[in-house]
């Protein structure tokens, strides 16, 4: 039992050393990859479901590695906000979606907001809001058509600087969001203080509405407080004609999922758009 134990052991410690070899290799990827820019941004459109056009797109970043392949952002945000290298991709992300979102403008003849993820890492910056404002500037995108969109423990954080620079963005007159609402730990209260202007319902609650009755009550609950607060609300992850039907029967006002279309390059974007709104 001894000797089996011991073999445990080993077994355990080789385990822990793979599963650091990979962390190491994949931080020296990711180091690699911001210096030799091998990161992409794709767009996927939010479409009212009101009048089916589209109002805004989520930037999401893909990042095809030199040595490692296709990675996800599942698999790398998380390390990259471990070690802090989420600043400069966030940085660079923040830069590329704003000048892409001038040529959307050229795209289409209405407002499109560009919808931009922010780690809570990227708040550690004091001078975020400065940075915001200058990459505003430079790419001369409005700032009520560029979206930060936070995460709900965000505004709960007893960070006070935090705060302070939250509301610094808010004041450049930049929209706030909250992603992935209903699985975090705010409150309608911080909602209001934060004049957030639109909450994201996240994808579980969407994909479980059809079938699962509180599933289906949480979606009609946080419709029905958006709307009460004039709140703006988006649904995520929508894929299918009966949660479209459901939604849009609810107020929702927009939709994102798979249903309207998948994440796509700028290049691909004129035609997705067109598509989108021809119909
Ligand atoms: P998220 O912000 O909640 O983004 C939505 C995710 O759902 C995206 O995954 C998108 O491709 C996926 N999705 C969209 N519609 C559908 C649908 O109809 N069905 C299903 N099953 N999935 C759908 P993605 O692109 O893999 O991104 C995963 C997460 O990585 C994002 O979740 C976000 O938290 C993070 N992320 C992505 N880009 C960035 C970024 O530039 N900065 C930061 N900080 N995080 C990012
Ligand atoms: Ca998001
Ligand atoms: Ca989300
Ligand atoms: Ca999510």
């Amino acid at each position: 039992a001894k000797s089996a134990g011991r073999n445990n052991l080993q077994i355990f410690t080789e385990e822990l050393d793979d599963a650091a070899a990979r962390k190491n290799r994949m931080e020296d990827a990711l180091r690699l990859g911001i210096a030799n820019g091998e990161f992409e941004l794709f767009y996927q459109p939010q479409v009212s479901l009101q009048n089916h056009t589209v109002t805004g797109v989520e930037a999401l970043i893909r990042w095809n590695s030199a040595t490692l392949g296709v990675v996800l952002p599942l698999e790398f945000i998380p390390l990259a906000e471990e070690t802090g290298l989420i600043v400069a991709i966030g940085e660079w992300a923040l830069k590329t979606a704003c000048n892409d979102a001038i040529k959307i403008q050229r795209m289409v003849d209405h407002p499109v907001t560009m919808a931009v993820n922010l780690s809570p890492r990227q708040f550690e910056q004091d001078n975020l809001s400065q940075r915001i404002e200058l990459i505003l500037a430079e790419s001369g995108l409005a700032p009520s058509l560029l979206e930060i969109e936070l995460t709900e423990n965000m505004l709960v954080s007893d960070t006070s600087d935090a705060l302070a620079i939250l509301n610094r963005i808010r004041n450049l007159g930049v929209r706030l969001s909250i992603d992935d609402f209903g699985t975090g730990f705010s409150s309608m209260s911080y909602i209001v203080k934060f004049a957030i202007d639109r909450l994201k319902i996240d994808r579980s609650f969407i994909s479980a509405s059809v079938n699962d009755l509180s599933c289906r009550t949480v979606t009609k609950a946080i419709i029905g407080l958006a709307r009460d607060l004039k709140i703006e609300v988006v649904a995520e992850g929508v894929e299918d004609e009966e949660q479209r039907a459901f939604l849009a029967r609810l107020g929702c006002d927009d939709g994102q999922g798979y249903l309207f279309s998948r994440p796509r390059t700028i290049a691909e974007l004129p035609a997705t758009l067109r598509g989108l709104e021809e119909k």
